[in-house]
């Protein structure tokens, strides 16, 4: 049985917050803030700062300047500098970091050690803990009789017992097989939404930001380039390098026919698609469009595109050639050279074969152009 949330997440404000290792700038001025109780995911590829962010929150960096506050406390300015012990934190790494001389539960003890509490507390919290991770029962075993999904369950324990006000996770998922991180990770963003703690969470993988978010902060050099929900990140990406990193199918290019409130309609190759506008845009301006898997779609003979939302009355359509048809269950996706440029991932519930002519609608919904 859960229990009920107790513990307030803090509210996190970094202001021109910027670290550098030597000469090397990790983190350029980032300012961010994270409301309590949110689960916000760093994305961003390998070298873009998601850890030294994380490594500052936890304070196990020190911060060169800016500002950085935890649950309205000023942790972190430059000169002062709260120690992680003191920040009321807890973190999750991709290798685990269990003691291997301890039991589970010795392990999950031992983030209650500053705590103080008396010794049946500690072991009600303790057992309380194993058992939200499904891991009563193995509670007297080492480090070492266990799977890697298990060693990661204790580390997930052991960072909710003391009911911290941040988690961190560092990439817990990357050390796990397919299967076991899926499973994994909706246990992870049950047990931290159940906490009540605001989560950080690191990783480099597009779905897994989007499967976990609440906000999605990408980052890249150092620099924070966008912040907001899943969905604002995928159908309004504000530059193509966030486009291309949370997965677009292929690029077009094209020019601008139409500028309107919300939409432009572009010339790919004679074919008019409708887009969303990256860029401030305008007319007869050469441009390329980043199209996102879900946007496309083969249609039938008669326009309709079976498993797809309707096609909605001016919908594009692009003419192209299968170069590749893979299996997906659900039906299967292609690889499409169209005039322009080749789209993967062109979904389809009946398999095209190699080399036929087919006609693909493309949603506005997934269609950015920039300059
Ligand atoms: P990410 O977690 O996104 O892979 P990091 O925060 O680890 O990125 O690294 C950001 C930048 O800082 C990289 O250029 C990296 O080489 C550099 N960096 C990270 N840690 C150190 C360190 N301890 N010493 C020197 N440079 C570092």
């Amino acid at each position: 049985m859960m229990p009920a949330s107790v513990t307030t997440g803090y509210h996190i404000r970094m202001e021109a917050v910027r670290k550098s290792y030597g000469r090397a700038v990790a983190l350029h001025g980032i300012d961010l803030e994270l409301g309590a109780g949110r689960f916000v995911v760093l994305l961003g590829p390998s070298g873009s700062g998601k850890s030294t962010l994380a490594r500052c929150l936890a304070g196990v960096e020190r911060i060169d300047s800016g500002r950085l506050h935890l649950g309205g406390q000023l942790v972190g300015d430059g000169r002062r500098h709260l120690p992680p012990e003191r920040r009321n934190l807890a973190m999750v790494f991709q290798d685990y970091a269990l003691w291997p001389h301890l039991t589970v539960r010795g392990n999950v003890a031992y983030a209650l050690r500053r705590h103080h509490l008396d010794a049946t507390e500690s072991r009600r919290r303790v057992d309380e803990a194993l058992e939200q991770v499904g891991l009563a029962s193995l509670g007297d075993r080492y480090p070492h009789e266990l799977s890697g999904g298990e060693q990661q369950r204790v580390a997930l324990a052991r960072a909710v017992v003391a009911r911290p006000g941040l988690l961190i996770f560092d990439e817990p998922l990357s050390n796990l097989d397919a299967d076991l991180r899926e499973r994994l990770r909706v246990e992870i963003a049950t047990l931290t939404r159940q906490s009540g703690a605001t989560a950080v969470y690191i990783t480099h993988d597009q779905s897994e930001a989007f499967a976990l978010a609440d906000e999605i902060a990408v980052l890249d050099g150092g620099s924070l380039v966008q912040f907001g929900p899943p969905e604002e990140i995928y159908h309004r990406p504000v530059t193509p390098f966030v486009a291309r990193f949370t997965g677009i199918s292929g690029e077009l290019p094209g020019w601008v026919r139409q500028v309107g409130a919300d939409e432009l309609v572009v010339d790919v190759a004679g074919s008019a698609l409708r887009c969303r506008a990256g860029d401030r845009l305008a007319i007869g301006q050469p441009v390329r469009v980043l199209v996102r898997p879900a946007a496309t779609a083969i249609l039938d003979a008669d326009g309709s595109s079976p498993g797809r939302p309707a096609p909605v009355p001016g919908q594009g359509t692009l003419g192209g050639q299968v170069v590749d048809v893979a299996y997906r269950g659900r039906g299967y996706d292609h690889v499409v050279e169209c005039q322009g440029g080749t789209l993967s991932a062109v979904f389809a519930p009946r398999r095209r074969e190699r080399g036929s002519t087919v006609r693909l609608g493309v949603s506005a919904q997934g269609c950015v152009a920039y300059g």
